[in-house]
């Protein structure tokens, strides 16, 4: 009779489920990974196995999260994705590290608060006789899509009726065929203590629809690249040359593009990298939540020097489907996420409830729940106990211990058939060699210069899925998981933090931010060199296109 339960339960698929206005491509790819989606009224609300919601969720959920299950954002990502929190954010980071390692974002203002100051650097500008004045561009802190934006070089132009921020204006962007365009890199967040970040290889370029000129800033479809702007114009739909239909490409296609001009994509995406940890860095840390991840959309600029710039940090990067560029970037994209959601711990978790019930039900859920424990921590609080204080550390892991139990109490009283099984998702994992182990250090990140992998280099690779999910914020990392590393390459996800074992290290012991800057410095002063030799030998190249 357990047998037939057993196997009952391993058969059973994995559950989704879905908070209203979720693109539909999102249950779209679960169906077809053979998911099912969760039945409010039919099953327990422990049943599900992935929450997916565009808003952000209510502590209780985050509280009340079993190991079994996994939320598609953290709490306070919200940090990082307001233009007005990222630009303190990350004008704080420029105080404390050096303007020269932040001065990827835009100079920027926000207003009514720092009209004065605003006032103060616009006025210095005008005065200088040797620099023109800056373009200006007027965004609303928390609305997207480019609405409410509005480009000036005149203070008499700018007008706000709301919390607004005012950022210099990139007006010398790399232009191809004389149309603007910018990046959307997909970065999926799947711990932030210890930070464990990986960018996607694929993902959109997105070109405005008219071509570029200063002396009219008011045309949007010649200053925004907003898809959402640009398929209402009048151009979206007409080849356009040297684009063609449409206003997108993939990475692939741009990367190409750059390389029959002799620029080098990997520095250009080196120097991206860097500014996707820099950023995340900048709101690290933050409140640790159990089995959580976050994509983020960040929306890079480059200028004609391919300088890339920061604009923004989208939460909820937009996943709908407006042409088959969209189809063929966020489909893999969802596939891949799932991927490296790592749902094949769970059925680690679920095959040691199956083995204990064999055994004569002496382990129960809750036993194995104590390899999961759930519950929130502050990073911070536990990295100061973790590298300092003696009695600091065992009151930190007393906390955990507490949290743990709390946990076990939960799984405890979870009844049995809430334990889902896996085998369908087992089927479509990625089959990575696990028989050898990494010889060394380096070998262990693979993507410390932030090159793509090669299957050999996986194949050295000893995986430990569980390091990006919150089990190790809950469970003493100080105790038996330090040779854990985080999977180099899930899919088209590529691992770019921690890139090497003392930015592990740094990042493990709750995050000590100065030791990774100086990590990154490191890092940055070996990539200039590469940098410079490809300075020389693209000059005269694209800038002509
Ligand atoms: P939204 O959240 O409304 O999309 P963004 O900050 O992404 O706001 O800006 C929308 C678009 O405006 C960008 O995709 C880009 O084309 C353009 N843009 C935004 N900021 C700048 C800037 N500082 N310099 C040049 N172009 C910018």
């Amino acid at each position: 009779m357990a047998d037939d339960y057993d196997t009952r339960d391993i058969l059973r698929p994995l559950v989704f489920r879905l908070h209203e206005n979720v693109p539909s491509i999102v249950r779209e790819v679960l169906l077809e990974r053979g998911w099912s989606e969760f039945d409010k009224k039919g099953q327990d609300d422990a049943d599900w196995n992935l929450y997916w919601r565009n808003s952000p969720f209510h502590m209780t959920d985050h509280h009340s999260i079993k190991p079994w299950q996994r939320l598609n954002h953290y709490p306070e990502a919200v940090r990082i994705t307001r233009k007005d929190y990222l630009a303190r954010h990350l004008k704080r980071m420029k105080g404390a590290y050096g303007s020269a390692l932040y001065e990827f974002s835009p100079v920027a203002f926000i207003m009514p608060n720092d009209y004065v100051k605003f006032i103060a650097e616009y006025n210095k500008e005008r005065q200088s006789v040797d620099r023109r004045p800056s373009y200006w561009i007027c965004k609303p802190v928390d609305l997207s899509r480019g609405r409410g934006i509005l480009i000036f070089q005149d203070i008499k132009d700018l007008v706000y009726d709301c919390t607004v921020i005012v950022q210099k204006y990139i007006s010398n962007p790399l232009l191809i065929s004389g149309y603007k365009l910018d990046l959307r890199l997909y970065v999926c967040v799947t711990s932030f203590c210890p930070l464990t970040i990986y960018t996607y290889k694929e993902g959109l370029v997105r070109f405005a629809t008219e071509k570029f000129d200063l002396s009219s800033l008011d045309n949007v479809y010649a200053h925004l690249t907003n898809t959402s702007i640009n398929k209402y114009g009048a151009s979206y739909k007409k080849y356009k040359e040297g684009i063609g239909c449409g206003c997108k490409w993939t990475f692939s296609k741009f990367r190409s593009y750059l390389r029959i001009f002799g620029v080098d994509d990997v520095v250009l995406w080196q120097k991206i990298n860097n500014i996707v940890i820099l950023t995340l860095l900048a709101v690290t840390p933050l409140p640790v939540a159990s089995n959580c991840f976050e994509l983020f959309g960040f929306d890079i600029l480059i200028d004609d020097k391919f300088k890339p710039w920061l604009l923004e940090v989208n939460y909820n990067p937009a996943l709908c489907l407006d042409c088959s560029i969209d189809d063929t970037v966020k489909r893999k994209l969802l596939h891949d996420i799932v991927e490296l959601l790592n749902y094949k711990q769970i059925d680690t978790f679920r095959q040691n409830q199956v083995a204990g019930i064999k055994a004569g039900r002496r382990s129960t859920a809750g036993e194995s729940a104590t390899e999961e424990t759930p519950g929130l921590l502050t990073c911070q609080k536990v990295a100061k106990c973790a590298s300092s204080e003696q009695p600091a550390l065992q009151a930190s892991r007393a906390s955990i211990r507490k949290v743990a139990t709390l946990t076990r109490r939960t799984a405890r009283a979870h009844p049995r058939k809430t334990l889902t099984s896996q085998l369908r998702e087992r089927m479509n994992m990625p089959k990575i060699p696990s028989q050898a182990k990494a010889e060394t250090k380096n070998k262990h990140f693979p993507g410390a210069g932030h090159s793509p992998h090669t299957s050999a280099q996986l194949s050295c690779w000893l995986p430990t899925p569980d390091f990006c999910n919150y089990r190790l914020t809950t469970r003493p990392y100080f105790l038996s998981d330090k040779d854990q590393r985080p999977i180099p390459r899930v899919g088209d996800f590529v691992l770019i933090f921690p890139f090497n074992e003392a930015a592990l290290q740094a990042s493990r012991d709750g995050t000590d931010i100065k030791s990774i800057i100086k990590e990154i410095n490191k890092l940055i002063s070996k990539q200039l060199p590469l940098e410079q030799q490809n300075t020389k030998k693209r000059v005269g190249y694209l800038t002509s296109v």
